[in-house]
Formats: C-alpha cells, sequence, structure tokens
C-alpha cells in the first residue's frame, strides 16, 4: 500500500463519506494479526491456539500494559527493538523526536496510572497520524478559522512536560503535519511558574493552543481574571479529558473553538472530538470495544468495565486488544454532527487537580517531575490536608531508597515553591502505592471535598 501522507488522506476521507470502514478494518486486522503471528514471539505463543487468517477482534486474547511491559523484548516485531536499547535511548531527552534505530518514533507515557511505559512507532504509525490529524483539522475549522489561523501567523502554543519523550510533544508533530505545516510550535513547559508562563503566552499570541486539559483550565482562569489575553481559534486540550462545563467556559475565557481527542500513547489517532461532545472513533484504523469485567461487550448506552483498543496501524509493536482501564459509553443513536463513525464517551480521566486555597496543581505537572527521577519503581502523591502531601514510593530494585526518596522530595519541594506554595508539607508515607477500587494506581489522589 502507499503510506504517503496525500494517499492516506484521500483513503481516510473515501472510507468516511462511503461508510465502508467496517470492511476496512477487518481487512487491516487480518493483516496486522498475521504479522504479529509471524514475527513477534509474544504473539506467536499467545495466538497459538486461533485458526489461521482470523479477522474477527473478538476472538483474538486480551492483553494489556502489564503483560507487554514483562514480555516487552518478545513483543516488537523487529527483533532488535529491546527494552535496554530503547530505554537507554528515551533515557536522553537531547534525542526526543529523533529517529530510534534510523526508523521510528519513541514515546514515553507519562505515568498517570502506574510505572512509565514505553511505545516504538514505525513509518507507517507515524504517517497514518498525519493523515488522520488533517482530517481531523478539516472537520474541526472553517475556512474563516483557517484564514484566521492563517492571519495568526500559524502560530500554534503547546503547554507541555518539557525535557522528555511525551505525547504531547510527539502530538505537536500530528497537528503541525496536518493542513498547518509550515511553522514549528512553541513549547511552553508545564514546570514553568504561571506568572511567567502567562507572560510567554501573551508575548507569543498563539492562533492554537493544545495542552493538558487541567493545566489549559488554570490558563482559562487566567484569562477571566484578565491577566491572560490571547485570542486562539481552537483550543485543544490532551491527555485529560474534561467536563461539558470545563469546554464551555474554556470555550467563553478564550472565545475560541474547543475541540480534544481521546487517545492514548499506543494508539495516539483513537478517536476525533465533535461538537457535541462525543469521539468518534476512527474505525477504519482503531478498534474500541466497550467491555465488561469478563471481557463480554458492553451495549451501546450503558458504561462499560473497561475498554479495549486496537492500532491497526503500528506493525513494530502490535497493540491488539489491549485494556487501557477506562470505562467508556458507546452512543447508541447517529450523532447530530453527522459524522457516521461509532461515538463514544469517556467516564474515567477526569483531571485530578490538586487545590491549596486558590492555587491548583495539574497532576500531570507532578508526573512528569517525578517520572524522571531514576530509581521510581511506583509512586502516588495523596494530598492528606489543606497544605499537606504525603508520598507512597516503591523504590527499584538496587535503588538507594533514602537517595530516591530525596530526590522526589527536593523535586517536589521545588516545584511547589515555584508556585508560591513553599508552606506545603511533603513526607514519605509508611505504605506503598494503593490501587483504587477500579484496579487503578492513581498517582495523584486529592483531598476528597466535603460533602
Ligand atoms: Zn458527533
Amino acid at each position: 500500500m502507499d503510506m504517503s501522507v496525500p494517499r492516506l488522506m484521500y483513503d481516510a476521507h473515501q472510507v468516511r463519506r462511503r461508510g465502508t470502514w467496517a470492511r476496512t478494518q477487518r481487512r487491516r486486522l487480518a493483516r496486522l494479526v498475521a504479522d504479529a503471528r509471524d514475527r513477534s514471539p509474544y504473539y506467536r505463543e499467545l495466538y497459538r491456539g486461533l485458526p489461521p487468517g482470523t479477522d474477527d477482534v473478538t476472538r483474538l486474547p486480551v492483553t494489556g500494559k502489564a503483560e507487554l511491559m514483562a514480555r516487552y523484548d518478545d513483543w516488537a516485531t523487529d527483533r532488535a527493538v529491546t527494552y535496554a536499547d530503547v530505554s537507554a535511548f528515551a533515557a536522553d531527552p537531547a534525542k526526543a523526536g529523533a529517529p530510534y534505530r534510523g526508523a521510528y518514533l519513541v514515546v514515553t507515557t507519562s505515568g498517570t496510572t502506574g510505572r512509565p511505559a514505553i511505545f516504538v512507532k514505525d513509518h507507517r504509525d507515524v504517517t497514518v497520524n498525519l493523515a488522520l490529524s488533517a482530517r481531523m483539522m478539516t472537520s474541526w475549522l472553517s475556512a474563516a478559522d483557517l484564514a484566521r489561523i492563517v492571519a495568526g501567523g500559524g502560530r500554534m502554543a503547546i503547554v507541555a512536560a518539557t525535557g522528555g519523550h511525551f505525547l504531547v510533544a510527539a502530538g505537536a508533530a500530528r497537528i503541525g503535519g496536518g493542513p498547518l505545516r509550515g511553522r514549528a510550535p512553541r513549547l511552553f513547559s508545564v514546570h514553568t511558574p504561571l506568572p511567567e508562563l502567562v507572560d510567554g503566552l501573551n508575548r507569543y499570541r498563539p492562533a492554537l493552543l493544545l495542552g493538558y486539559g487541567s493545566v489549559l483550565r488554570m490558563l482559562a482562569a487566567e484569562q477571566e481574571a484578565g491577566r491572560l489575553r490571547i485570542a486562539p481559534v481552537l483550543v485543544e486540550p490532551a491527555g485529560e479529558s474534561l467536563s461539558a462545563e470545563d469546554h464551555a467556559r474554556m470555550a467563553r475565557a478564550f472565545g475560541a473553538k474547543v475541540r480534544d481527542t481521546y487517545g492514548a500513547s499506543e494508539c495516539p489517532y483513537l478517536t476525533d472530538g465533535c461538537a457535541h461532545g462525543w469521539y468518534h472513533v476512527n474505525a477504519d484504523w482503531a478498534i474500541v470495544e466497550p467491555v465488561e469485567a469478563d471481557h463480554a461487550p458492553t451495549p451501546p448506552g450503558r458504561p462499560s468495565h473497561t475498554v479495549l483498543v486496537t492500532n491497526l496501524a503500528n506493525r513494530v509493536q502490535p497493540v491488539l486488544r489491549y485494556d487501557l482501564g477506562d470505562s467508556v459509553l458507546a452512543r447508541p443513536d447517529p450523532c447530530p454532527c453527522g459524522n457516521p463513525l461509532p461515538a463514544v464517551r469517556v467516564q474515567g480521566r477526569a483531571a485530578n487537580v490538586l487545590r491549596f486555597g486558590g492555587t491548583e496543581i495539574a497532576p500531570l505537572t507532578l508526573n512528569t517531575l517525578v517520572d524522571r527521577v531514576p530509581g521510581v519503581e511506583q509512586y502516588q502523591i495523596v494530598q492528606t490536608g489543606p497544605a499537606a502531601l504525603s508520598v507512597r514510593l516503591r523504590t527499584a530494585a538496587g535503588a538507594d531508597d533514602d537517595t530516591v526518596w530525596r530526590a522526589v522530595r527536593d523535586g517536589l519541594g521545588g516545584l511547589l515553591g515555584a508556585h508560591g506554595l513553599g508552606h506545603v508539607t511533603l513526607e514519605r508515607a509508611g505504605e506503598p502505592p494503593r490501587q483504587s477500587p477500579g484496579g487503578k494506581y492513581r498517582t495523584v489522589v486529592p483531598l476528597e471535598e466535603p460533602a
């Protein structure tokens, strides 16, 4: 198949227009499964009981992050991709976005639900991402919007964790490579104190604003207060899904369209958000299955226990029926926006913002900081009082427990100080990180609000 962006864009539009995605999906799944069985020792073993030519996703055994990370060196279809090799590459911030082994993109997760993971994407994945971004942008933006963006110099600001191989930064390529190709986005660090961030954005005057949902919510409050004075055409929250009220408030504050997507590092182009608040599955390149705890399908209209995701593009590390852990609800009837692709809403992933008086700290700000501390196996930052944090920490085998804790404490202390929260106390909890009733490890747990 011709994997050029124009060819894929044409293909992506045709599929949506003609509603032929179901047939395309089956054909792509059959090829992906055959290739995974052929070249990945992990999938060869997992699928040994399956008949050849399987193109029915519901017949595939379920997999997930824990299984794939545990079998990392058996997972990739390129046998040179090993955990030792890719983690050495990912540990070098200077190499973020550079090709790994001359061919691949490396993406690390920020660890909102446990230990960080490292994903390797091939050329096909990256190209499909660009083509679907173009499809998304053309569905989001009118000709008048595009004209305003061009008049605004096409300036895009991304507020993200810097100094790592994170998805939002990789997402810059997603939009930057679309119809707005040309100007490199300006990256602003989430670790910058808020007044400095506001000042930087005021000077840059972005036409497009992209960043973590909880950070954009804080920026909307700054805009309402008159300290932030920007006029973006499009605001795209990423990484954490927000409530409908948050969306409406952002749209009002910025006078902009607010659109987001529901995706994951494992499949960034899983869905595109529509004006009616639904996420439409890019069903020609991804499969989304809302399921019960026993993996039986959840009927549309009801929240699922979890969701299984299949990425039909990436061949180097196949993601097939992968348990993402979110509760989603499939729309039972056609969406009024007119997009015929299946639509879902996400129940999980609400941003766990920490509040200290009038100051808010986004969880991903903390995650991206602690993720960078060497020797951290797993952690949970729990707010235990109006000005108190307790850190549950599990250190990696061979790491010095005290050294790791001091690095975490100093890092968090510095971050709090930069936000004017030097009075917040930090202590190490006696107990290890705990699972929530849903089975997830939340890395940031805000103080329970009084009923
Ligand atoms: Zn819709």
